[in-house]
């Protein structure tokens, strides 16, 4: 459903581990300035410790979705042009990539929108939001640099919330606790029924919601670093993206929508 807007490392000159700053944290074991190649990127744009990123720390690149915005700037906007050989437009191309990967991630939330049947009355204006940030997708590069980009999302930010509240409605407002707080980090939440929360922009890191019910809830934003979803019910769970499925923790029984593959490192 959402493929064609996943990463596809093999088209793209590994924009993400250029173009992006990262800095000395839980996510990353050293820092590093955005436009400069990680040390561990090999010639061919392939991680030379792919299969043991998080045994050495680089939780934060494990992580990272690009929405195949890499994809798109390396092969359509600059028509294949690897930066190496092309020391011009470097620079232009790493400012692009940031930018294209948020319109790419605002695509893909609309996308996810347009499959619900719940949301039907909103589908024309999801529809033409959807083809107004294509079209965005397609500018000049110089125009890409000249985006409003927070107006965009804002716009964006606006249908998909109505979206979460159709998608929910028979669900809303149920837990107090949740509804009032931002900070969720560490808490106990096990075995809680939690179907159609709205866990959006909340901090889960660590929290523990094993065998909970999260069917239906809105994760948009959400941040879930090592939040243990043990035999957790993620069934039909919105705006749920794959990075933060990744830096979960869970195994064999927790159940997640169909649109998300079950991360290796799962037990
Ligand atoms: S560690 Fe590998 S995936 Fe992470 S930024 Fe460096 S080269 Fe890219």
């Amino acid at each position: 459903m959402l493929n064609d807007l996943k990463s596809d490392c093999k088209n793209c000159f590994a924009l993400c581990c250029v173009a992006l700053p990262f800095g000395k944290s839980h996510d990353f074991p050293f820092s590093k300035e955005g436009g400069i190649p990680c040390r561990h990127l090999c010639s061919n744009n392939m991680c030379a410790i792919h299969d043991q990123l998080k045994g050495k720390g680089f939780n934060g690149c494990v992580t990272y979705e690009c929405f195949g915005a890499g994809q798109h700037v390396s092969q359509t906007i600059y028509s294949g042009k690897d930066w190496r050989k092309d020391s011009q437009h470097a620079e232009e191309m790493f400012a692009v990539f940031p930018i294209v990967q948020q319109l790419h991630e605002m695509l893909w939330y609309l996308k996810q929108a347009l499959t619900l049947k719940e949301t039907q009355p909103l589908h024309d204006h999801l529809q033409q939001t959807y083809h107004d940030t294509v079209k965005l997708t397609k500018k000049h590069p110089k125009e890409i640099l000249e985006l409003d980009i927070m107006g965009h999302r804002s716009i964006v930010n606006g249908l998909l919330t109505k979206t979460s509240q159709w998608y929910r409605k028979d669900f809303m407002n149920k837990n107090k606790r949740i509804m009032e707080t931002n900070d969720l980090i560490e808490e106990s939440l096990v075995g809680s029924d939690l179907k159609g929360e709205d866990f959006r922009g909340k901090l889960l890191i660590a929290a523990d919601l094993s065998n909970s019910d999260l069917r239906k809830a809105d994760f948009i934003g959400a941040d879930l670093r090592d939040a243990k979803l043990y035999g957790a019910d993620l069934t039909g769970a919105l705006f749920l993206t794959q990075s933060q499925i990744n830096s979960a923790k869970g195994d064999s029984r927790t159940k997640i929508p169909s649109y998300i593959e079950k991360p290796g490192h799962w037990r």
